[in-house]
Formats: C-alpha cells, sequence, structure tokens
C-alpha cells in the first residue's frame, strides 16, 4: 500500500520513549501521523495486515479532528478534559471497529479498556467504564 509522506514509522528519538509508546502505539500530531515501525513496515507492503489497515485508519480519525480544531487547541483539550480525550478515542476506536467489523475481525477490546485506563491515556476512565463504552461502538 502506498503511505503519504505525513505517515512516519516511529524511528529515531521515539526510541527513547518508554517501549508500549515506540512499539505497541500509534500518534497523531497533526499534519502527522506515526506508526510503530512493524505496523509501517507492514502497511506499506504489498498485503499489508486488515490490523494494520485498521490503526491507520483510527490515526486518520484524529488527524482530520485535528485539523479542524486546530492542533494547538485540540492538544490542549485532550490533556486538560478526561472527557474530550476519550470522546477522541472512542471516535477513532469507532472506526477501526466498524472497518475490522467488515472482513469479520474483531478489536481486543479489553486491551483496549486496559490501556485507556491507564497512564498511557492519563487514566482518562475507568477499566469498567472503557469496557462498556467500546462494547458500544
Ligand atoms: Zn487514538
Amino acid at each position: 500500500m502506498k503511505l503519504t509522506t505525513n505517515i512516519k514509522p516511529k524511528i529515531g528519538l521515539w526510541k527513547f520513549l518508554p517501549k508500549i509508546i515506540s512499539t505497541k502505539t500509534a500518534q497523531c500530531i497533526y499534519p502527522f501521523i506515526f506508526l510503530p515501525e512493524d505496523i509501517y513496515k507492514d502497511l506499506i507492503s504489498l498485503t499489508p495486515k486488515p490490523e494494520s489497515v485498521a490503526v491507520l485508519l483510527h490515526e486518520k480519525v484524529h488527524l482530520e479532528r485535528q485539523k479542524r480544531k486546530g492542533i494547538i487547541l485540540w492538544i490542549i483539550l485532550y490533556i486538560i478534559s478526561p472527557k474530550f480525550r476519550l470522546n477522541e478515542e472512542l471516535l477513532a476506536f469507532k472506526e477501526q471497529i466498524k472497518y475490522l467489523k467488515k472482513l469479520n475481525l474483531t478489536l481486543d477490546l479489553e486491551l483496549r479498556a486496559k490501556r485507556l485506563s491507564s497512564w498511557l491515556y492519563l487514566w482518562c476512565i475507568s477499566y469498567k467504564k472503557a469496557l462498556l463504552e467500546l462494547k458500544k461502538l
């Protein structure tokens, strides 16, 4: 699959961050999307895994919303408001799940709920509530 130049693998400085951030999670900071190296490599291959495409779709939701709101305001709200943060993630997970569902695939919701309720997302919600919200998508 051909990727646009704003989509980058997490190499270089990313390696200095906790391993879970550099190797397991993607980030969108408008106009860029940063992907774990293995997902990036899979996406530029001839037959990318649906799971990798789904991650890209998740980040593209963030990209679009950051563009619309303005990146600075989006980041400020994302940091200060757990409600905003949760809503942005749920919107992105919705796209990710929708894509996977069409292919009869699922997303590990327990893992996502665990992450959403952890430091990774600045504890925006409890595990139980996160799982409930993700199941509604
Ligand atoms: Zn996200």
